[in-house]
């Protein structure tokens, strides 16, 4: 006889080892699909709000086993970046931005794509380099690439000020991720040059729900304006939020409200449908 509690305990002890195991094999993994360039990209529309017109899109890394089943990025990209994979995944992001994108990109000059960066990415800077030469000859401004840096990492606040700085010189528009998720997020937005504030998708489930939270979203608002940087809302998915977004004039907004993340030929024909005349 095992009392029930032991066997809850059993259970979790289980459950955890399964879970490193997967991880560890996912890991394992990871550097073979790295070579075999087993990653493709979804495109999610972003919208500016008060018209309704689509300014382009967030590029999303999707990895496909062999086996077909698709591998959650929010599961990969820790890893990657644990296993020291991540500029080299960083890589093939570009190129399937440019590949996927260039047609788009060049016929229509209001048009951006927005590009996730990890940390190393940007304290590196080589991923900046990498982009602005695979960028040469394609006939795509820099301007139509946005950058979206995220702060869980960030190692040296220095090197990420000056290749973001960079970055911005040339043309780019640079924004902070997850902002509010972090925990120096505070200190970063004070000391990283940026064009431009993501409003994580948990103060966006707030709105109208929580009245605990939302203020908070509504100071992150007022902080992003009182610096100077525009807003982008992502995981907007009622109309509700959108009105608050709308009324408390954030510049733009992504979600399943106005549509999930596509393969690149759907996202073109949105594209086609609810671009700037
Ligand atoms: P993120 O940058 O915060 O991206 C937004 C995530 O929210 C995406 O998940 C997107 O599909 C999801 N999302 C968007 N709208 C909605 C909505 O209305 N409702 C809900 N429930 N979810 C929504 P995804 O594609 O799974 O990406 C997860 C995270 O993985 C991203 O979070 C980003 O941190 C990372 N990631 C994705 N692609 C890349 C990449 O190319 N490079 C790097 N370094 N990181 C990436
Ligand atoms: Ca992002
Ligand atoms: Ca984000
Ligand atoms: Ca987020």
């Amino acid at each position: 006889f095992i009392p029930l509690g032991v066997l809850g305990a059993l259970a979790v002890i289980g459950g955890v080892i399964w879970l490193s195991r997967r991880r560890l094999s996912l890991r394992g993994e990871l550097a073979t699909a790295v070579r075999r360039r087993e990653f493709f990209m979804h495109y999610q529309p972003i919208i500016e709000l008060d018209t309704g017109i689509c300014v382009g899109a967030e590029s999303l890394v999707r990895w496909r086993r062999p086996d077909g089943s698709l591998v959650r990025p929010d599961l990969f990209i820790p890893l990657a970046e644990e296993a020291g994979l991540i500029e080299a995944l960083t890589d093939q992001v570009i190129d399937h931005v440019i590949a996927d994108m260039r047609e788009l990109l060049t016929q229509d000059r209001t048009a951006h794509i927005a590009i996730n960066l990890a940390a190393e990415d940007v304290s590196s800077g080589r991923a900046l380099k990498v982009l602005s030469a695979k960028l040469q000859g394609t006939g795509i401004h820099p301007q139509q690439i946005w950058l979206e840096a995220t702060e869980r990492g960030f190692i040296d606040i220095r090197r990420a000020r000056t290749s973001l700085a960079n970055a911005r010189r040339i043309g780019h528009c640079v924004a902070i991720d997850d902002f509010g998720v972090g925990y120096s997020s505070l200190q970063y937005l004070q000391q990283l040059p940026l064009d431009a504030l993501k409003i994580d998708k948990s103060f966006i489930d707030a709105i109208g729900t929580d009245s605990a939270t939302s203020p908070v979203t509504s100071h992150i608002i007022d902080m992003a304006k009182t610096l100077g940087l525009f807003t982008v809302a992502e995981g907007v998915e009622t109309p509700a939020q959108l009105a608050y977004l709308q009324a408390r004039q954030v510049e733009f907004g992504q979600g399943w409200l106005f549509s999930k993340a596509l393969p690149p030929a759907e996202f073109v024909a949105f594209h086609q449908q609810r671009k700037q005349q």
